[in-house]
């Protein structure tokens, strides 16, 4: 059973999407909303994207780092930008804005928490995604083709974001049940499950990766001829099952290596 509910959705994102076609031009945006984009060397160490409002001209300034790989027309700018997009349009985060409130951040995973500023975090990265890939355009576009790695890469094309954003997307719109992890050096840096996915934890947990799947297969022997593709694997090998007869399940792993680190889609195999 497939679900029609994306928990992850921002409203306001899919009705401004709408207005534009696929790929979303979020230069148009921006030149329509009258913001000043600035893209320039603000050093590795820094933020990827900042917004910031001035008073005496009533302007908003995003700023973009291209030293951190902030490109506008890249999947990794353009999500920065989206994101800061939606501090631009959500009525609470511009309000923040505009009375000097809100800081300049970083995006990244790897960091859990549960205040205030991790919320609004998450709500702007819900506004990108939404804007980048709204679920009404997409789920016909998932539901046209058979789901696996290269539907996911070719949506990840057409929509220009990331092949893991694109996953990200599916997973918290809870197109199929799935796990996500990213690993880098052999270890897990961060792993999603959907709800409905049986398992909830990896073999050995959030430390190494499963040496018997195909990202762990990557890291243990440098051997990428698995990856790439759609390759059957068995859940005793990759998760934490509760008994003998749930290692025979199979799924799908999708594997995107890239020189230290790789991310893997798994799904389960009907
Ligand atoms: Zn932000």
């Amino acid at each position: 059973m497939m679900m029609n509910r994306c928990v992850g959705t921002n409203k306001l994102a899919e009705r401004i999407a709408l207005r534009y076609s696929i790929p979303i031009s979020l230069i148009k945006i921006v030149k329509e909303e009258e913001i000043e984009l600035v893209c320039d060397d603000y050093g590795k160490d820094t933020f990827d994207g900042l917004t910031v409002y001035e008073q005496e001209n009533d302007i908003f300034y995003i700023h973009l780092n291209t030293a951190r790989g902030n490109r506008p027309d890249k999947v990794k700018g353009r999500f920065t930008l989206a994101h800061e997009l939606g501090h631009y349009f959500i009525d609470h985060h511009r309000t923040a804005l505009i009375n000097g409130i809100m800081q300049p951040h970083y995006h990244n995973y790897n960091q859990f928490g549960n205040n205030e500023a991790w919320i609004i975090e998450r709500e702007a990265d819900d506004f990108a995604a939404s804007l980048l890939m709204p679920w009404s355009l997409l789920k016909p576009d998932l539901q046209n083709e058979k789901f696996g790695g290269s539907l996911i890469k070719e949506l990840s094309g057409r929509y220009n974001v990331s092949f893991s954003a694109m996953a990200i997307r599916c997973l918290k719109c809870a197109y199929i049940p799935m796990m996500l992890v990213y690993a880098q050096d052999g270890k897990v840096k961060w792993q999603l499950h959907s709800e409905d996915f049986p398992f909830w934890q990896l073999k050995h947990g959030n430390t190494m990766v499963p040496e018997n799947s195909v990202i762990g297969e990557y890291f243990c022997t440098c051997d990428d001829c698995n990856c790439r593709k759609d390759e059957v694997v068995f859940a005793g090998d990759c998760f934490d099952t509760f008994n003998q007869e749930q290692n025979n399940l199979q799924f799908y792993e999708y594997c995107l290596p890239y020189k230290n680190s790789a991310f893997s889609m798994f799904w389960q195999k009907n």
